[in-house]
């Protein structure tokens, strides 16, 4: 067992996903390279099954891949293994193109078989299953089964007792249950299936992209279903709610601000139950739900569910078979797998850019923006301000105080000075009791410039302005800082030449009794 390329080791409580096999690790750390951008892949590489088996230890396995290759010996036994350790989590299997006997064992126990990756690295490996060279991977999977007919009347096992109302994103949650109708007894002409493999693909090349990949699943559902009405709403697990997130035709002001409780209303039991609801009719919505078919599907399994979508105007205003249903289940799967991944790259993301203790831009992010910035401003031919403000006497105040009083008041610090400046200037934490700030663009459109000295100048008075609140029993404190800045094109014209002379401006300050602004 090795852990994948990490640049930092894996913690032990991260979700990641298992590779088992050469082939299915290379595939899936280039298939995660591609979709995010050249991120490390959260991935845990295993030999063979036994080897996987293994791994599982105390931590969450998002999912699994296998090389075909390394299930020749007992296929069914190591995927049956495989498939009850990974409870919820889905399990594929990666075709190499020579082992047919393990992938149609794969497609008996219902695992999705992927395809061998064109354009994975050098596959001259120790694996006997060379890479085809014509196929792309993950898309080549093997079309979803076509809805069987559908069952009459007995509702699902997680349908409620009596008939769910309708799902009104604009109220929910919505707890009165409606009179109880009768389910559509045939498909809806309309509703189509879509290859569940493709989907999935679609899913993982957007894994990078957090709304690029909700526009795709709203987008898909939207198209298969042919409902008038789609809404998508996320976990926030912090809270223990759902928030509506997207939608096609709902009202767009209630992007982001309509919540439901996890456990309450339709949405809400979908999402803590991770099964689908369906049903027709309400007693509790506006008069155009009263008598709608809706259905609406978890995004992921059992807890593991990232959200719901709930589909309503649905064509003849009929609940779709429990097949369709099934089928748009398994495409919910699929996306809830990618919305995880994709919250998980976000996080890593901010983390890596982020302060932890004052939650402002690192100096790691501050440095790509100022970068970024002076490329611009040499497009543009504009002016850009680089300063450093630091915090004064503060070792004393650590002293006196203590560092965990120290620690609030670069927080208030922070936030102060970035109250100061506009949004589109940014606010850093260069380093200790030091903070960095961009003012790009100091042109204004009536052609005069924004003066810099006036900008840090107030950043100061915010500071000095109002006495800090050290904490209880404690009387508050003034703090003061000093700071410096440098001009571009002006003073230099590159990132390191303008901080150092930004530092020059702010050491003048402090030369100068503290409490100032000083430009180079
Ligand atoms: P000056 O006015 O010249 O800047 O004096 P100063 O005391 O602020 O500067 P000095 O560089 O001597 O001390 C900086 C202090 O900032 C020392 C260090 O303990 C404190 N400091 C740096 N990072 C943190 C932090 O994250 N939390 C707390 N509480 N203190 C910090
Ligand atoms: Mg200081
Ligand atoms: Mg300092």
């Amino acid at each position: 067992m090795r852990e994948a390329a990490p640049r930092d080791p894996l913690p032990d409580d991260q979700a990641c996903w298992l590779a088992v096999g050469e082939g299915a690790a290379r595939a899936l750390e280039a298939h995660w390279s591609r979709a995010s951008g050249g991120e490390a892949a959260p991935i845990l590489h295993a030999t063979d099954v036994h080897d996987a088996l293994t791994a599982f230890g105390g931590r969450p396995i998002t999912g699994c891949i296998v090389s075909a290759r390394v299930l020749d010996a007992r296929p069914r036994a190591a995927l049956q293994h495989l498939k009850s350790r990974l409870g919820h989590a889905p399990l594929m299997v990666l075709d190499g193109g020579e082992d047919d006997d393990a992938c149609r064992v794969a497609r008996d126990l219902g695992v999705l078989v992927w395809g061998p990756e064109d354009s994975a690295p050098d596959t001259r490996g120790s694996e006997r299953s060379k890479t085809r060279e014509t196929s792309t991977w993950p898309q080549a999977a093997p079309p979803a089964p076509r809805p069987e007919r559908p069952r009459q009347t007995p509702p699902p096992p997680d349908a409620p007792s009596s008939a769910p109302v309708a799902p009104r994103p604009a109220s929910l949650p919505i707890d009165e249950p409606g009179p109880p109708l009768p389910r559509a007894d045939a498909d809806a002409p309309t509703a189509e299936i879509v290859d569940a493999g493709q989907f999935a693909s679609g899913c993982l090349r957007r894994i990078s992209k957090l709304g690029a990949l909700v526009t795709y699943i709203l987008r898909t559902l939207s198209e298969v279903s042919n409902a008038g009405r789609i809404s998508l709403m996320l976990r926030e697990s912090e809270r223990g709610t759902l928030c509506l997130r997207a939608g096609r035709g709902i009202d767009d002001s209630l992007l982001g601000t309509v919540r439901c409780a996890i456990g309450a209303g339709i949405a809400g039991r979908v999402a803590a139950l991770g099964r689908p609801l369906a049903g027709h009719g309400s007693t509790g919505g506006p008069r155009d739900y009263r008598s709608s078919a809706f259905v609406v599907l978890p995004l992921g399994r059992g807890r593991a569910c990232e959200g719901v979508v709930s589909l309503t105007g649905l064509p003849g205003n009929r609940v779709p078979s429990e097949a369709t249903i099934r089928a748009w289940t398994q495409l919910g799967r699929h996306a809830g797998l990618a919305l995880r991944g994709a919250r998980q790259l976000q996080r890593a993301r901010s983390l890596s850019t982020m302060d932890s203790l004052t939650k402002l831009p690192n100096r790691r992010a501050f440095e790509r923006a100022l970068h970024r910035e002076l490329e611009r401003a040499r497009r543009a031919s504009t002016r850009l301000v680089v300063g450093l403000v630091d915090v004064d006497h503060f070792k004393a105040f650590n002293d006196r105080h203590g560092h965990a009083v120290g620690d609030r008041v670069l927080i208030e610090v922070a936030r102060r000075l970035q109250g100061a400046f506009r949004e589109t200037d940014l606010v850093a934490r260069w380093g200790g009791e030091e903070f960095a700030v961009l003012l790009p663009g100091l042109e204004r459109e009536d052609g005069t410039q924004r003066d810099p000295m006036t900008a840090l100048d107030r950043a100061r008075g915010a500071i000095r302005g109002r006495p800090f609140a050290l904490g209880e029993g404690l009387p508050a404190a003034r703090v003061t800082v000093s700071g410096g800045y440098a001009l571009y094109p002006d003073d230099a014209e590159q990132g390191d030449a303008l901080l150092h002379k930004a530092d020059e401006g702010l050491y003048r300050a402090k030369g100068s009794g503290r409490d100032q602004i000083q430009a180079y």
